[in-house]
């Protein structure tokens, strides 16, 4: 791969490179219908009042009757008010964090809190199911009256809500109270340039390695992230974060994200075309997705590409190739860059172990030098895209551990790299209307923040030529 845009060391580099977050971004409508509205105020007051066992205020008449369970007034309130005897410091609080080998059962049993309390909790159906399954690590209260009785139960039932179980003396019931979280998404961005691999660039620019996935994901049908990527290539994506009572809780979805390899300017947004299911579409309503994926091996665990016009290594002839060869590690996993069926698998020549994969139509894909093929990847196999029907090995004639990757229309080799791909549909014409609507604001945001990425990327390059022209460091 060749380095010779951007020299490492160079201060622009390092400007150019970093990561720029340019704060909240406002973009009306880009909220998945899927997030929990934010309660604000409610979600506030009332996980303010589960944290404070027993101080809370009672919210509504005393006489009127428990209707919404998710904005029921605090139970522990109402037992305040019931029950003069159960004052806040009747209570002992317990925060638990569950540890390898705990259960529910364990946690109650050595409190000497009995089996049928767990179970009475364990039937409040949905909300409570997490508690079968809690992981090490997470946390619950548990608060008992002064003599040892159960009183209440707190913890996170999923990543929206606040669960809690709390007893009702005096009628012999368990309340149920599930108590909203403020979700909120916030759209952030990030910028990098690719000095040599899209993996240490998107660290740089502070995306994790699971929204770097992502992005690989998005680009990955048209951008081998492999053989295709050059210094000097660069991104910029909008993606968001998802903030629980405004404190940052995960990354989210990416929402759209423009990527400039070499002379090509490909843009991908994101966009509802069903309840819940979300595709990455070209600006004008072109899918990204393809029948193929560029890259048949995991382009993270790849370091250096082969030279396809070199002598044979072994044959010490020049051959003609016909496929591009991908240099890893021997046992890194090789994946199916398309569904298919096998055609294929077994030693074969000079290829090593092989496994061809016969598409939909017209395509064929081949896989060799394999130093084992996937367990249960036989002849007539099915064998979906992404799924890792082999490993990197140097069976056959190669030199070094690498994958020898062909693909064939009609019988006729093809450049994997420059491969015309079928597309997924695009959308329909009377699509089009709505998605020009929903994505016009983040295709325009990604436009500012490209214009601006670039600028200071020209500005940086003519810096570093200037200075290198007058034979000097820059200062
Ligand atoms: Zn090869």
């Amino acid at each position: 791969m060749t380095l010779t845009l951007l020299g490492a060391g160079s201060e622009a580099t390092e400007d150019t490179t970093s990561e720029v977050r340019v704060g909240t971004i406002s973009l009306p409508g880009q909220r998945d219908p899927g997030d929990s509205k934010p309660h604000l105020e409610t979600a506030a007051s009332l996980t303010k009042n589960t944290r404070v066992v027993g101080t809370t205020e009672q919210t509504t008449q005393p006489d009127s009757p428990s209707s919404s369970a998710s904005v029921a007034p605090s139970p522990a309130a109402a037992a305040t008010l019931k029950q003069p005897s159960v004052e806040p410091t009747d209570l002992v609080e317990e925060h638990i964090t569950i540890a390898p080998g705990d259960t529910m059962a364990r946690v109650f049993s050595r409190r000497d809190l009995s089996a049928s309390t767990l179970h009475r909790i364990m039937s409040q159906g949905d909300p409570v199911a997490r508690l079968a399954r809690l992981r090490v690590g997470e946390d619950i209260v548990l608060s008992r009256t002064q003599d040892g009785q159960f009183h209440a139960i707190e913890f996170e039932g999923d990543e929206s809500h606040h669960v809690r179980v709390v007893n009702d003396a005096e009628n012999g019931t368990l309340v149920l109270d599930r108590i909203e979280h403020a979700i909120e998404a916030r759209p952030v961005s990030a910028h990098g340039v690719i000095r040599d691999s899209l993996y240490l660039a998107a660290q740089e620019a502070g995306l994790s390695d699971g929204l770097t996935l992502k992005l690989a994901g998005i680009f990955g049908w048209d951008i081998d992230f492999v053989l295709d990527i050059r210094a000097g290539d660069r991104f910029t994506v909008i993606y968001e974060q998802i903030y629980r009572n405004g404190e940052y809780l995960r990354d989210g979805e990416i929402l759209a994200a423009r990527f400039i390899n070499r002379d090509r300017e490909l843009d991908a947004v994101r966009f509802a075309v069903g309840d819940n299911e979300y595709d990455y579409f070209s600006p004008d309503g072109r899918n990204m997705r393809k029948a193929f994926i560029r890259t048949p091996v995991d382009f993270r665990r790849i370091s250096s590409q082969f030279n396809p016009n070199r002598l044979h290594p072994v044959l010490k002839t020049r051959r003609p190739h016909r496929g591009v060869d991908y240099a890893a590690n021997t046992g890194t996993p090789i994946q199916a860059t398309g569904d298919g069926r096998i055609k294929l698998a077994g030693t074969h020549g000079g290829y090593g172990r092989t496994v061809v994969i016969e598409h939909a139509g017209r395509y064929e894909t081949l896989y060799a030098h394999m130093s084992r093929i996937a367990s249960g990847i036989r002849v007539g196999t099915r064998v979906r895209q992404g799924q890792t029907i082999g490993y990197v090995g140097m069976t056959g004639l190669a030199s070094g551990p690498h994958l020898h990757y062909e693909f064939r229309v009609d019988g006729v080799h093809k450049n994997p790299l420059t491969v015309d791909l079928p597309a997924a549909p695009p959308l329909a014409e009377a699509q089009l209307a709505a998605f020009d609507t929903a994505t016009r604001d983040v295709l325009g945001q990604l436009d500012i923040l490209h214009l601006g990425q670039e600028m200071q990327w020209r500005l940086a390059e003519q810096t570093r030529q200037r200075s290198s022209s007058m034979g000097t460091s820059p200062p």
